[in-house]
């Protein structure tokens, strides 16, 4: 059976959690990096950034992802899971991962709409609008060559992009019923 890893270090992980047992996957809390063992998927959660860092750096988990994902791991990160896939936050290199092409700007939609929602149009997972929850959204200010653009927003603001097995979101897809892109990564997971 599919195991997908969900990073449980701090944050919205058992949203997520709840969500991949409705698609009928295994599951797993990751926190220490033997629980990285095994699993066939990883999903990064929203949450605070700063403190996922340098729980993740503690426990020593950044080198083992890193490693997993350039072995080809599926990861999704949403939010601030995205923050922690980037290349570089807010101008400069990060601590974390630093896997995926991009560079983001945390808090990149400012302090008065700290949270909005918004239909967007996914078209890799249908043509259904996709209502997204943005809460003090990140967004991906530069994506590199091999990066495919999955949204934009009508200014061009990039909230969702894929580079191979590597999928980074700006929203909450865990707060939604919709499931889709909770699909979207598992049929990745699945062809690999
Ligand atoms: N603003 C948060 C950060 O920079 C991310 C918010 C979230 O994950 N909902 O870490």
């Amino acid at each position: 059976m599919t195991k997908i890893g969900v990073l449980a270090l701090q944050g919205a992980f058992a949203e997520h959690i709840a969500i991949l047992k409705t698609l009928g996957v295994d599951t797993t809390e990751v926190r220490l990096p033997e629980e990285l063992d095994g699993i066939d998927g990883l999903i990064i959660p929203g949450g605070e950034s700063t403190t996922i860092t340098k729980l993740m750096l503690s426990y020593e988990l950044a080198d083992k992802i890193k490693k997993q994902a350039l072995d080809g791991l599926p990861i999704m990160g949403t939010c601030a899971g995205m923050i922690m896939l980037a290349q570089k936050v807010d101008g400069t290199n990060h601590l974390s991962t630093g896997i995926m092409d991009i560079a983001v700007k945390r808090n990149a939609f400012g302090r008065q709409v700290d949270s909005f929602e918004l239909d967007l149009d996914i078209p890799a997972i249908g043509d259904e609008p996709y209502h997204a929850i943005f809460i003090r959204a990140p967004k991906i200010e530069h994506a590199g060559p091999n990066v495919d653009i999955l949204v934009k927003l009508s200014d061009d603001t990039i909230v969702a992009a894929k580079e191979g097995n590597l999928i980074a979101l700006a929203f909450h897809p865990e707060l939604t019923a919709d499931n889709r892109l909770h699909k979207y990564f598992l049929d990745i997971v699945n062809k690999r």
